[in-house]
């Protein structure tokens, strides 16, 4: 596996594979890797030739407040992981080089970027359009897989690859969780022992309100009561939003008639957590 750090180099190899006709996978990242990012590297790797995966905690995405100093960085770990996932090359740019002085350029994505994590974290989706942009003009993929653990920015990044032409296809994998239901997330080495014990509170939520729509409630205040009550179980929680949208607008919804998705928001101690599940009512699911 070869290690990158310099962007002119990442993009000469990636061209050089191109004229030879070879289909390259991209799985971007922050580092700290786990199973849910080992799940997007295997399903890349066998869907391409050659598979590039990208670490860059990247500092535009982080609020002033957030955990930039602290994100977990487990650099040695991540290359044998990779390495044992058959990556061809570990793509590791520095923000300067991201970033070089008299850097200007943004992409935004207001209507996506709009609510819920964009309400939280201000300029977070800015952040992440402009890397993901700049980053699929580095490594130039003809596919790049990304999480519904973070469906808002999965929505944002198909839009943005839509909307300017970018030319790679967009795949999102299902959510890897822990044995309770928790999303893996490289955040939760963070949680103490006893608010991971709680941690997956959040998923029954989510399931509890799946569960309800499931079984013909489609008034959505009905259901999100029953999920505020889930989650009230557990008084360390505290919940940042629990919506019931379109999975297309990301819209709230006053009456679920086909599909939503449940979001979900909430902090314990000083960690965030965020969650989703996609879910059909009945009449769709038995069409
Ligand atoms: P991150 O390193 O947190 O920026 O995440 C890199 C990619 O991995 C994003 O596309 C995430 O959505 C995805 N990802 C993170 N956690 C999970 C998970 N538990 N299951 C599946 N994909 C995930």
């Amino acid at each position: 596996m070869r290690i990158i750090r310099s962007p002119a180099t990442m993009t000469a190899w990636s061209e050089r594979l191109r004229r030879e006709g070879v289909t390259i996978g991209f799985v971007p990242t922050m580092g700290a890797l786990h199973t849910g990012h080992r799940s997007l590297i295997r399903a890349a790797r066998l869907r391409c030739d050659a598979l590039v995966v990208s670490i860059f905690v990247n500092p535009t995405q982080f609020g002033p407040t957030e955990d930039l100093t602290r994100y977990p960085r487990t650099r040695l770990k991540d290359h044998a992981l990779c390495r044992a996932e058959g990556v061809d090359v570990c793509f590791e740019p520095t923000s300067t080089a991201m970033y070089p002085e008299g850097f200007q350029t943004t992409v935004t994505v207001p209507s996506i970027a709009r609510r819920w994590e964009g309400d939280a974290r201000p300029h977070h989706f800015s952040g992440v359009a402009t890397v993901v942009t700049k980053l699929f003009g580095i490594v130039r993929p003809h596919l790049a897989l990304f999480g519904q653990k973070d469906f808002q920015q999965s929505m944002l990044v198909r839009q943005l690859t839509r909307d300017l032409n970018l030319g790679v296809e967009i795949i999102v994998r299902p959510t890897v969780r822990e044995r309770d239901g928790l999303a893996m997330s490289s955040r939760n080495v963070y949680l103490s022992m006893g608010e991971r014990a709680v941690a997956a509170t959040l998923y029954d939520s989510l399931r509890a309100g799946a569960e309800a729509i499931r079984n013909g409630i489609v008034d959505t205040s009905a259901v999100h009561a029953i999920m505020v009550n889930t989650i009230g179980q557990e008084p360390a929680i505290r919940v940042d939003y629990l919506a019931i949208c379109d999975p297309v607008t990301l819209d709230p919804l006053s009456l679920v008639t086909t599909k939503a998705v449940l979001l979900g928001a909430v902090r314990l101690g000083s960690i965030r957590l965020i969650d989703n599940l996609i879910v059909s009512t009945r009449s769709t699911r038995n069409r």
